[in-house]
C-alpha cells in the first residue's frame, strides 16, 4: 500500500496514521487515477487477492482485470472518472466481480467471495479526478438470507392451513383424501367429493378490487365450513376461488344434499355482486362425484369426475349442483 499520491499534502505523522487506518479497515479499498492506473491497494485487498501492493500498483485496470474490460464494473469505473457518477453494483447481476477469496483454501478451490462493490469518484482540490472502489465481503449475509428463505419455504410447505381463509389448504386436502380413499377401499364404503367454484368471480375482483375479493373468499369459506357435521368431513381451499369438500361414508344422494345446503347458505349470505351474470349476489357452482373404490379407482379419477360435474353446473347456468353421471356406455 502506498500513499505517495498524498505526499507533500499532509504531514508525515498524519500520512502514517492515514496509512494505518486504510490498512486496518475490514473493507477492500483501491483507487485508480484518471488514466485508470492503480494508485492505492490496501492491506485487505492484498490479503484477499493474494497480490501484494508492490505487484499491482501502477498497473492499468485492463492489465489487472483483463476479463472485466468493458464489463459493468469497468463501465461504472469510467462513469466515475469521466462523469463523476457513483454506483453500487447490484448483487443480483454479479455476486463476485473481483477475483477475491475469503481464505487461501477458497482461492485453491477457485471459490470467490460474494461482494458488495461501491464505485465512487474522488475529487480532491487541485488534483485530477480519481476513482475509489470499495469492496465488502457479503458472503455471510447472503448465506444467512438463503438460509432464511429456505426455512420460510420449508415452513410454508409444512403448513396445513390456508392463510387467507383459515380452512384446510390443498396439501391437507391431498393427505386427507388419500387417507379416506384407503379407508373407503378397505370398508367398501362410499366416498364423495364436491368441487366448488365461485361464479363470475373475476368480475367481482375486477370491479370491487382484490381486497374485497379476498374478504369475500373468506366469507364463502366460513359459509361452507359451517355446513359440515361429521369429524372426518373436510372443506379445503383447492386454489384461487375454488373449494373442495371430502365426505367419507357418504352416498351421492347424501353429498347432493350437503352440496345443496352449501349453495343455499352462500346465497343466504347475500354478498352483493352487481356484476354477476346469474344473481345480484355472490353464488357458487358445485360438482359432486362419488366412488366405492375398487382396484381400478383412483383419487385422481374421483377429482376428475367432480370437476366434470362442476363444468356441467357452469354450463347449465351456474348457481346449481350437478352430480357426476358415468358417461361410459353400460
Ligand atoms: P366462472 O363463473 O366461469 O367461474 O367465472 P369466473 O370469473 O369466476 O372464473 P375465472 O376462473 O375466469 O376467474 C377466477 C378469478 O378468481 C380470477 C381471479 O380474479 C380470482 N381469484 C382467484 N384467486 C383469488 C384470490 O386468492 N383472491 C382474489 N381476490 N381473487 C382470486
Ligand atoms: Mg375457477
Ligand atoms: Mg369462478
Amino acid at each position: 500500500m502506498q500513499l505517495s499520491l498524498l505526499q507533500g499534502m499532509v504531514g508525515e505523522g498524519e500520512l502514517r496514521l492515514l496509512q494505518g487506518v486504510l490498512d486496518a479497515v475490514r473493507t477492500g479499498l483501491f483507487v485508480f487515477d484518471a488514466g485508470q492506473r492503480l494508485v492505492l491497494w490496501n492491506h485487505w485487498m492484498e490479503q484477499h487477492s493474494q497480490q501484494p501492493a508492490g505487484s499491482v500498483l501502477g498497473k492499468s485496470f485492463a492489465e489487472l482485470f483483463p476479463e472485466m474490460v468493458d464489463g459493468r464494473t469497468h463501465i461504472a469505473l469510467r462513469a466515475a472518472l469521466e462523469n463523476s457518477f457513483s454506483s453500487l453494483l447490484s448483487q443480483t447481476l454479479n455476486k463476485s466481480p473481483f477475483p477475491l477469496y475469503a481464505t487461501p483454501a477458497d482461492l485453491a478451490l477457485g471459490q470467490r467471495m460474494q461482494q458488495a462493490v461501491h464505485i465512487m469518484p474522488l475529487q480532491a482540490a487541485g488534483m485530477p479526478r480519481h476513482c475509489l472502489v470499495q469492496v465488502s465481503d457479503v458472503s455471510m449475509a447472503v448465506a444467512r438470507e438463503r438460509k432464511l428463505r429456505e426455512q420460510a419455504l420449508e415452513l410454508e410447505s409444512q403448513t396445513l392451513v390456508d392463510g387467507l381463509t383459515g380452512i384446510a389448504n390443498r396439501r391437507r386436502f391431498n393427505v386427507h383424501l388419500e387417507d379416506e380413499f384407503r379407508r373407503a377401499k378397505r370398508n367398501a364404503s362410499p366416498l364423495s367429493l364436491i368441487m366448488i367454484d365461485v361464479d363470475y368471480f373475476k368480475d367481482y375482483n375486477d370491479n370491487y378490487g382484490h381486497q374485497r375479493g379476498d374478504s369475500c373468499l373468506a366469507q364463502i369459506a366460513a359459509a361452507l365450513a359451517g355446513q359440515l357435521n361429521r369429524s372426518r368431513d373436510l372443506v379445503a381451499r383447492y386454489g384461487g376461488e375454488e373449494f373442495t369438500v371430502i365426505l367419507p361414508d357418504t352416498t351421492a344422494d347424501g353429498a347432493l344434499q350437503v352440496a345443496e345446503t352449501m349453495r343455499c347458505e352462500v346465497e343466504a349470505r347475500q354478498l352483493p355482486h352487481e356484476y354477476s351474470g346469474v344473481a345480484p349476489h355472490v353464488t357458487i357452482s358445485l360438482g359432486v362425484s362419488t366412488v366405492v373404490p375398487d382396484l381400478l379407482s383412483t383419487t385422481g379419477g374421483l377429482i376428475h369426475a367432480a370437476d366434470r360435474a362442476l363444468y356441467q353446473a357452469k354450463r347449465s347456468g351456474r348457481n346449481c349442483v350437478v352430480v357426476y353421471a358415468d358417461e361410459r356406455p353400460a
